[in-house]
């Protein structure tokens, strides 16, 4: 939930930062106005060129069909994602190119080239099949961030089985509510992960997640410890990931896949307690995360794209996994935290692999600026050409130290903002290469994306800078299909405001088209570029048995952008006490995980409620920030 008084002070920033001109001249997309037009006049045509450069095993009768709020492209198209992420890259020169490359926090470094890439992928696909996987399956994938894990998400996509990979940060709860709801046959994990120099536990976490699931098949465990030996509650379910690879074939057709089938379900925090299953298709979302690869990261054929995500979230799904490979990119992933083992790790990277293009979140540098600049002074970071960001407000300060400090002053580099959701799976809005930067905002619209922001009727609002409610007009190919299993949460997406789908956030336009958005109008939380909904931690909180009634709230942060602050009403015969605080805290770690574990814990007799006993957050929330109830931006009754 947005303040006025947050909004009022982003206003204040001023002063633009023109892109540089190495940048601009080389840019892909060199007439962002024209290329707009082209994509609003005629979104079929301009959809259709871009699918045109990729292979299809068959091409689509018509491009788009409209049955509000269910939508089609590339109708009868065929075609398989892996095919042009893999099979494509066989031929046309970049087998030997590097599709992978991937970094341990321990130095580790194991290089994937398009052609090793796909013969693993292979392997793995054979494998699956061989375990009764096939189209329609659900397979969940629960891995650290790795090679193993991207293989396991596009072996699922060559055999058109659909994955929805759980972040390995998750604990055991949230896994088996996300297992269940996508009733997947077969779970994939590993032992364990790294974050840190820690070992976290993965196989137990998983282990506890599939106790009493009898939906679930088999577990395939990728042993990266080495000690090949069968868990003991897994018993007969449990495959081996090596033992599965080195069995199976290297050859592996392609499904052919309708370009509306789907490719992965993908779990994110909506304003219920329940997790809401995005669903992507393989054909529209492969062109549109194609297209934006190159027209807005601007990723040359010779550059090493780091993207700094996670395959746990969209950003890793399109910008580690597909869209590089489609693009026939080089991509760097790395397992663990950004300032470990040092602090300058991050920039280390970049001087060692010559990295041009980097995909980050705001979090990450507000990390490196609370180091200070003596660690990025002691690097060569010159290739860096493009520095984007997305994932919560890219905040002014961030921004221009990371100008400064990472990109050489615009001498080498250049940093821009954008925005996106699960939901739309790929940017909406951005900053391009040739557009000025305007610090606390995140850009204009891109190519395909109709965008604007309206009051809650659906009314636009045309004023320069008035808040409002950010929303989409029109979906482009790669805008999500429906929520897996629950079609009518999907279009209550479309109809909370009539004739849109509607983002969940509080956004701004000034005058030359530029978009700021300030903060979801919901009860959604975003703590360092994670999307938690109040619910699920207030629910995770309620099922302790000391807890009566609890209401969370996020405070601004900042490191994370925003913090999780708890208010608790304790059962009968329960004392406050900073156990109790760590009791709770530590409930919700394994409830759900530890990034939605509260900061802030306060115990309260009573809370606000409305008429009809819905807790008021907003007025929690203003209290807490010592901010007037009344003067809030928000969609909440
Ligand atoms: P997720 O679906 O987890 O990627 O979260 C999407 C949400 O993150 C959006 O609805 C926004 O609230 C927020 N978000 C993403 N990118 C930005 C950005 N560049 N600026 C502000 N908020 C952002």
């Amino acid at each position: 939930m947005v303040q006025q008084g947050q909004i009022d002070h982003l206003l204040q920033e001023t002063g633009q930062i023109e892109p540089p001109d190495f940048l601009v001249r080389q840019a892909f997309l060199q007439d962002y106005e024209g290329e707009y037009r082209d994509s609003m006049e005629s979104p079929e045509g301009f959809w259709e060129g871009v699918a045109s450069e990729l292979e299809w095993t068959r091409r689509w009768d018509s491009v788009f069909q409209w049955d509000y709020p269910t939508f089609r492209w590339f109708l009868g198209a065929k075609c398989n994602i892996t095919q042009n992420a893999l099979d494509r890259h066989l031929t046309n020169g970049n087998r030997n190119k590097a599709a992978f490359i991937w970094l341990g926090e321990d130095g580790t470094e194991r290089v994937f080239t398009y052609g090793r890439l796909a013969q693993l992928v292979n392997r793995f696909a054979n494998g699956l099949r061989s375990l009764g996987v096939g189209k329609g399956d659900r397979v969940v994938i629960y891995m650290p961030l790795t090679p193993e894990g991207a293989i396991a998400m596009l072996a699922c996509a060559r055999i058109g089985a659909v994955h929805s990979v759980v972040y390995a940060g998750f604990s055991s709860g949230s896994l088996r509510d996300r297992i269940l709801d996508a009733q997947a046959k077969v779970v994939i994990t590993a032992d364990v992960g790294y974050r840190r120099g820690n070992e976290v536990d993965l196989l137990g976490i998983t282990e506890r997640a599939v106790e009493d699931l009898d939906v679930v098949q088999k577990v395939v465990v990728w042993r990266r410890k080495g000690a090949a030996k069968v868990a003991a509650s897994l018993g007969g379910r449990e495959v081996d990931f090596d033992a599965l690879m080195a069995e199976s074939s290297v050859e592996c057709d392609a499904e052919e896949m309708d370009s509306e089938d789907p490719l992965y379900i993908l779990y994110t925090s909506g304003t219920t307690g329940r997790p809401k299953g995005v669903q992507h298709v393989h054909g529209g979302y492969m062109v549109g995360t194609y297209y934006h690869f190159k027209n807005f990261w601007d990723v040359k054929d010779n550059d090493v794209f780091w993207c700094t995500s996670d395959i746990g979230w969209v950003v890793g799904h399109s910008y580690i996994v597909y869209a590089p490979l489609v693009a026939g990119a080089t991509t760097i992933f790395r397992e663990g935290a950004p300032d470990f083992p040092h602090p300058g790790a991050f920039y280390e990277i970049i001087e060692k692999y010559g990295v041009n293009v980097i995909f980050t979140a705001p979090t990450a540098l507000r990390m490196l600026m609370r180091y200070g600049e003596e660690y990025p002074k002691q690097y060569d970071l010159r290739s860096l050409r493009f520095l984007t960001c997305a994932g919560e407000p890219l905040n002014p300060e961030a921004l221009r130290w990371s100008y400064e400090h990472i990109c050489g002053n615009g001498e080498w580099g250049h940093i821009v903002d954008n925005w996106w959701q699960t939901e739309t799976g790929g940017p909406c809005l951005g900053t391009t290469a040739t557009m000025p930067v305007k610090p606390g905002r995140v850009g204009r619209p891109m190519p395909g994306a109709e965008m604007d922001i309206v009051d809650r009727e659906g009314q636009p609002i045309t004023e320069p800078d008035k808040g409002g409610l950010l929303v989409i007009k029109r979906p482009f190919p790669h805008f999500f299909r429906t929520v897996f299993g629950d079609p009518e949460r999907y279009a209550r997406d479309w109809n909370t405001i009539p004739g849109v789908y509607f983002t969940g956030d509080v956004a701004l336009r000034d005058a030359d088209g530029y978009y700021m958005v300030v903060g979801r109008a919901d009860d959604v939380l975003n703590v360092a570029g994670h999307r938690i909904g109040s619910a699920e931690v207030e629910s995770a909180l309620v099922s302790h048995p000391s807890v009566a009634e609890a209401a969370v709230i996020g405070k601004p942060d900042e490191l994370r952008g925003e913090s999780i602050k708890g208010f608790v009403t304790l059962r009968v015969g329960n004392d406050p006490s900073e156990e109790m605080v760590n009791a709770l805290k530590l409930h919700v770690r394994n409830e759900l995980g530890p990034i939605a574990v509260p900061a802030e814990i306060d115990f309260t007799p009573t809370l606000p409620k409305t008429r009809s006993g819905k807790i008021m957050r907003r007025l929690l929330k203003a209290q807490e920030l010592g901010l007037d109830p009344g003067d809030i931006t928000t969609l909440e009754e």
